[in-house]
């Protein structure tokens, strides 16, 4: 079931976009039935969780940290993580190079952007990350790469209202693109899309779409 699922929603992915299997609050042989199927890249939204998934799971599966990140909590992933994408303050991406450098590798992270039309999604504003990178203590963090963005769309039924979402994030996407990142070929992820809304999403330029219910089922 689980394999069948993956493979359908791969069928409908251009091959630039990549699907990470939202597991969290899923047991272990639910992973196993994706890994067995080919999955490789398994999103996540509690460290405690994320860490024993780890520990029990093939190693040459990549963990993505999707969920909003407590820096205390950062040491703990440090470690293996390939990607964090919900960085929304300064304060957690110098936790994040910390924990890099402590482990001797540069992490890969995503700026999150408020993009929804609610209070309680977490992100940056355009301005806030203009700020951010405009920061010479921002160029001291040699154990982070940001490689893109990330957003979370209002959830609604409004698809139009999705995608002008979507639309607004691909649009800081390639306004960095052309400026604070010109020279970095590396910047080159927008992760946006959920199972609801990842056919909106990649029709407006994502490049990562997050699937947990589509693939395991409802939570
Ligand atoms: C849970 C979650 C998803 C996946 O949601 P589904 O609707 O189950 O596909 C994607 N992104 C984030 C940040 C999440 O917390």
């Amino acid at each position: 079931m689980i394999a069948e699922n993956i493979k359908k929603i791969e069928a409908q992915l251009p091959s630039h976009v990549t699907l990470v299997a939202v597991s969290k609050t899923k047991p272990i042989h639910l992973l196993e039935e994706a890994y067995n199927g080919g999955q490789r890249f398994f999103g996540e939204n509690r460290v405690n969780e994320l860490v024993e998934k780890h520990e029990k799971l093939p190693k040459d599966i990549q963990w993505h940290m999707i969920g909003h990140l407590q820096s205390k909590k950062v040491k703990l992933i440090a470690p293996f993580i390939s990607l964090i994408h919900g960085v929304d303050s300064f304060k957690l991406l110098s936790e994040i190079n910390k924990q890099g450098l402590n482990n001797d590798r540069v992490i890969d992270c995503l700026l999150q952007f408020h993009i929804a039309n609610e209070e309680t999604k977490f992100g940056f504003s355009y301005e806030e990350v203009e700020e951010l990178l405009d920061d010479p203590l921002f160029f001291e963090l040699k154990n982070v790469r940001i490689v893109g963005v990330m957003g979370m769309a209002t959830f609604t039924e409004n698809s139009e209202q999705i995608s002008n979402e979507f639309n607004l994030l691909a649009t800081y996407f390639a306004k960095l693109s052309s400026n604070q990142f010109k020279f970095a070929d590396y910047f080159k992820e927008i992760s946006m899309g959920m199972s609801g809304d990842y056919q909106l999403a990649v029709e407006a330029g994502s490049t990562m779409v997050r699937v947990g219910s589509a693939i395991f089922g409802s939570r």
